[in-house]
């Protein structure tokens, strides 16, 4: 027996509706925004993704070289490829260029619930603009599409990388000892990071005062303790403002300010923002995004970036978790045939009401009456279509609501009719 591999899916016809239907909802806020659909291989040159992150990414990967001694990688992430494809074909086109995709990305992470070696993501790119008001359409943007398929519980965050360095400098932290510090930020383990900055000689009072910036979303306080680092403070009035365009003009209320947001220190530049849903518990990251520069790095003329990626999977645990309805399949009608006779008339009547755009199937096991009927109902089918000999006879059909049982005889050219009410 051949076993799926380790840390994939298959998906059957009910999770595939469900993940279509997502899907759908997902592409059409994308669409709402001006964003176009781009599509990009799903493998790429190996070198696109260790450009930025270096050889230490390659545990994560899945590379292979190929039969001409091509060393390629299966996509661990949609942005790097889209930047690639912008530099190669899209440099002149006007801008700002509003690009979203959706793809598998593969990694090769440790499975578990809500993490999987193949996993889906919407996301989408955003380059040639950098005002506060396109960062806050932005952020706006990944909102409005988690609300949109019908979350109820997300937390929206959103920080600046500028300010994380500028609380650095502050108290005088070296490059070396930031980079041991920073994932402890990343995974808000803070009774840690507490430890280790009073390990390096950070006072106790330096240390708590720190950790209170890391995690209030007071603006005010936030600013008091960066004044007179510049660049922080520009950061922090751009920040201002992205708070109020979401409040006041797209209406978004719960947005929070956290500055102890870290997210690959390498990639992202000054906004970065997570949203999470409480409701999946450990893997609760349902989307990831900020402003970045890749564009330069690849070769390309450098130009403002910023973009974010939604976990698919984990938007749609989330959605099951908190009992969403999702469309269950159903039929319009289901047709069946009683005696064999009837076959020709059968296949005849479902063609037409199918090139009427309805969904219908029909008895392909010659199975009788009875037992069609129970399989119609296993189908969600609205009517059945039951054609005997009588019916034949007289140009007839037998129409069946499958909820109540009420049966009424109509005749074939009026089944459409029927059908539509
Ligand atoms: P990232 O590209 O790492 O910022 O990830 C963006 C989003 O993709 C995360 O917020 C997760 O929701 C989702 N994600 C990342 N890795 C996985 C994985 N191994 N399995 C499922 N979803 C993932």
């Amino acid at each position: 027996m051949y076993q799926i591999p380790r840390g994939t899916r298959d998906f059957i016809p009910e999770e595939m509706l469900k993940r279509r239907f997502l899907q759908q909802r997902m592409e059409a806020v994308f669409r709402r925004f001006g964003y176009g659909e781009i599509q990009t291989p799903t493998f790429e040159s190996l070198e696109l993704f260790t450009a930025k992150s270096g050889a230490s990414i390659l545990d994560e990967l899945y590379n292979f070289s190929d039969k001409g001694g091509r060393e390629l990688a299966l996509r661990p992430e949609l942005t790097a490829p889209v930047i690639r494809c912008y530099i190669e074909r899209l440099q002149m086109a006007p801008k700002p260029l509003k690009l979203f995709y959706f793809g598998n990305c593969f990694r090769y992470d440790r499975p578990q619930k809500g993490r999987y070696r193949e996993f889906w993501q919407a996301g989408c790119e955003l380059i040639g603009t950098d005002t506060p008001e396109a960062q806050a359409e932005l952020v706006a943007l990944a909102y409005s599409i988690l609300k949109g398929i019908g979350l109820q519980h997300i937390v929206l965050n959103i920080g600046n990388l500028h300010v994380i360095h500028a609380l650095f400098a502050k108290l005088r932290i070296s490059d070396a000892v930031k980079k041991d510090l920073l994932p402890f930020i990343d995974k808000s383990q803070y009774e840690d990071l507490f430890s280790a900055l009073r390990a390096n000689d950070i006072s106790q009072a330096d240390t708590e005062a720190f950790l209170e910036i890391l995690q209030t979303p007071d603006l005010d306080k936030i600013q008091a303790y960066v004044r007179g680092h510049e660049k922080a403070e520009s950061e922090l009035a751009r920040l201002r403002d992205i708070m109020e365009l979401l409040q006041t003009s797209f209406g978004i209320p719960d947005a929070r300010v956290k500055i102890g947001i870290v997210r690959g220190l390498d990639y992202y530049k000054g906004l970065v923002f997570e949203i999470e849903a409480p409701v999946l518990g450990a893997e609760k990251q349902l989307c990831g995004g900020g402003d970045y520069e890749l564009v330069g790095l690849f070769g390309g003329t450098p130009v403002a970036q910023a973009g974010f990626a939604i976990g698919f999977d984990r938007a749609l645990l989330a959605l099951e978790t908190e009992r969403f309805t999702f469309p269950s399949p159903s039929l319009d009608a289901f047709v069946i045939p009683v005696t064999e006779t009837a076959i020709g008339t059968a296949l005849t009547v479902a063609q037409q009401l199918r090139s009427q755009g309805l969904t219908v199937d029909l008895d392909l096991l010659r199975r009788g009456i009875g037992k069609s009927l129970k399989y119609a109902s296993t189908q969600q089918s609205r009517y059945a279509v039951i054609i005997g000999p009588k019916e034949l006879e007289g140009g007839t059909v037998t129409l069946r609501n499958m909820k109540d049982g009420i049966q009424s005889s109509c005749a074939i050219a009026d089944l459409t009719a029927a059908l539509f009410v």
